[in-house]
């Protein structure tokens, strides 16, 4: 299988594992550390949740276990219980084209002889907490004498949570010739004792950062939750007009179910990937250029390069995972000379990397919020009224020119009576065509705690939009101006004219 990643000494399995997973490319730490790792060196990673470090030790961890043996051959020490879940998840997940492997997650608060049965049965990779780790060590229930690889992930996290004494104990339970990995946000003085004692020669990765700047595109970011993301793309794309958008997801996998969904709700939408051969890309890059899609749903690798003057909008659907990616990204907007939009959705935990892009780019990103279903409903509103003037504004001139009546007008005029006015019938017809517009579905969401309440009315939406309030205001006002021109036009159909006579005073009581 052809990829980036297979640049690496992997096997067939774990190379389709990652096509599986929709990983394009290696992110930046993946690329510096799954190298050394493969090659038996002790390494030190700087790097946060996010940044793809998982992977980056756990490809090189699952290519080294032996597995025509159940010792436990690798061991990886988490802080939290959530994050061993996570990890060992994501190792299941790296894994799951690999026959005869077994990941256990091992944490305190679950049932003590649930963990000794799976660890008798053998486990080659062990993920957990170091207090319940050192407890099963002690209770010989968990015996790391056939240990290849100890990984210590968020290092800072558990010294800062008061872990170093039971870390210190398993670092020396492990044999001293076995292989040693320790990725850490942050390099305090306590991780570096810890290194310079029980690693050998590590290699140290580090992802160097220069600033880079962006041009002057205007940039706002959203605070969603992952299951939110769906909807609050649609009300975005609902609510800016954009003419030409791309939409940035962080796996092929992510772009494919993005993009079967948006054609679900009628968007004409192509994706863009790297799983899409040169003929199929081509299409999908006309089809964008001359119009006939509006949406673009890409990966990084994809879009990278990607030769478009006009488009108005980037969506990052998913916060990259490396900075300078954002700056590609957002780059295709705002291309010759034109004014480009950028925004992008970030969950509660993902909040660093937004500071991390902020802090390289300078960039002034400002948050936003969605809009609301009222407000939604509002701007529908506004937009129905204006094409509707339009559509009057036409027909008026049709009538000038032909001087005939609009056959419409005739079925219409059948239904009005002593009854029903005119302004009636065509408020029922408004309300109907409202009703089919605002079918649209789009929930109130649900805020992430400490994140203020919505929306555009104040703070960043609001420039980007006064043409909605300016709208809605006018809206009474051009009651008046919907109503057609009188008798010069009817051609001596005295009922029509009649009725005509009646719309235009029932107008009259709506003037301001
Ligand atoms: P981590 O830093 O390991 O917590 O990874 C963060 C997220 O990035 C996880 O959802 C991974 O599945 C995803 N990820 C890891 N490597 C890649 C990659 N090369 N391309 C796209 N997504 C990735």
């Amino acid at each position: 299988m052809e990829s980036a990643f297979s640049s690496f000494a992997l096997s067939e399995d774990l190379l389709e594992a990652v096509a599986d997973l929709g990983f394009e490319e290696p992110t930046p730490i993946q690329k510096l550390s799954i190298p050394p790792i493969l090659a038996g060196r002790d390494l030190v990673g700087q790097a946060r949740t996010g940044t793809g470090k998982t992977a980056a030790f756990g490809l090189p961890l699952l290519e080294k276990i032996d597995r025509g043996s159940r010792n436990t051959q690798a061991l990886v020490l988490c802080p939290t219980r959530e994050l061993t879940m996570q990890v060992a998840e994501d190792i299941s997940a790296l894994a799951a084209r690999t026959r005869g492997l077994s990941i256990l997650p091992i944490y305190g608060g679950q049932p003590l002889d649930r963990q000794f049965r799976a660890l008798s049965r053998g486990a080659q990779i062990v993920v957990g907490t170091p207090g319940r780790l050192l407890d099963h060590l002690e209770r010989k229930t968990l015996d790391l004498s056939a240990l290849n690889l100890l990984v210590l992930d968020e290092a800072d996290e558990m010294l800062d949570m008061g872990f170093r004494e039971d870390i210190e104990r398993i670092l020396k339970a492990a044999a001293p010739e076995c292989q040693k990995v320790c990725f850490s946000a942050t390099m305090p003085r306590n991780i570096l004792e810890l290194i310079r004692t029980y690693l050998r020669e590590p290699e140290i990765i580090r992802i160097a950062r220069k600033e880079i700047s962006v041009p002057g595109i205007e940039q706002f970011y959203y605070e969603v939750y992952p299951h939110q993301k769906n909807e609050a793309l649609c009300l975005l794309l609902e609510s800016r007009e954009s003419r030409k958008s791309i939409v940035f997801c962080s796996t092929k996998l992510g772009v494919d179910e993005l993009a079967t969904k948006l054609l679900a709700r009628g968007y004409q939408a192509d994706s863009l990937h790297g799983n899409l051969n040169q003929a199929q890309r081509d299409r999908a890059m006309n089809r964008f250029r001359n119009g006939e899609t509006e949406l673009l749903i890409a990966t990084d690798v994809a879009a990278r390069g990607l030769d478009v003057n006009d488009v108005d909008l980037v969506i990052n659907f998913d916060i990259p995972l490396d900075v300078e990616n954002y700056v590609h990204r957002i780059g295709r907007t705002g291309r010759a000379g034109r004014g480009g939009l950028a925004l992008t959705f970030v969950t509660p935990r993902e909040q660093y990397k937004l500071r991390d892009i902020m802090r390289y780019t300078r960039a002034v990103i400002r948050k936003a919020g969605l809009p609301t279903r009222r407000e939604m409903n509002e701007l529908k509103t506004g937009r129905l009224l204006d094409e509707l003037r339009a559509r009057v504004e036409n027909m008026r001139e049709a009538w000038r020119d032909s001087k005939k009546i609009d056959p419409h007008e005739l079925m219409l005029a059948a239904l009005t009576d002593e009854q029903t006015a005119p302004l009636q019938l065509a408020s029922a017809l408004f309300k109907m065509l409202l009703e089919k517009e605002q079918g649209f579905d789009g929930p109130e969401m649900e805020v992430p705690p400490g994140m203020e309440a919505p929306f555009a009315a104040k703070g960043a939406g609001k420039d980007r939009n006064p043409k909605n309030a300016r709208r809605l205001r006018s809206g009474d006002r051009r009651r008046r101006a919907l109503v057609p021109a009188p008798a010069q036009n009817s051609r001596g159909n005295s009922a029509l004219a009649r009725r005509r006579g009646n719309l235009r005073g029932n107008a009259d009581t709506f003037s301001d």
